[in-house]
């Protein structure tokens, strides 16, 4: 069975855990509308991604 050669200095240890807390990405807002969306993803308002319309306005809807 693998057993840790060295202790977990007080350093390492809280640095990995320094992020444990980080609150999780939900969505960003926008660059075209300023709605939220998430990110990487196509805007469910406007249709727009990567600074161009993707997906044609009322076809999302209809
Ligand atoms: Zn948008």
């Amino acid at each position: 069975m693998a057993v840790p050669k060295k202790k977990t200095s007080k350093s390492r240890r809280n640095m990995r855990r320094a992020h444990h807390g980080l609150p999780n990405v939900s969505g960003i807002e926008c660059p075209n509308c300023g709605e939220q969306k998430l990110p990487h993803h196509v805007c469910g308002s406007c249709g727009h991604y990567d600074g161009r319309e993707v997906v044609a306005q009322g076809e999302a809807n209809a």
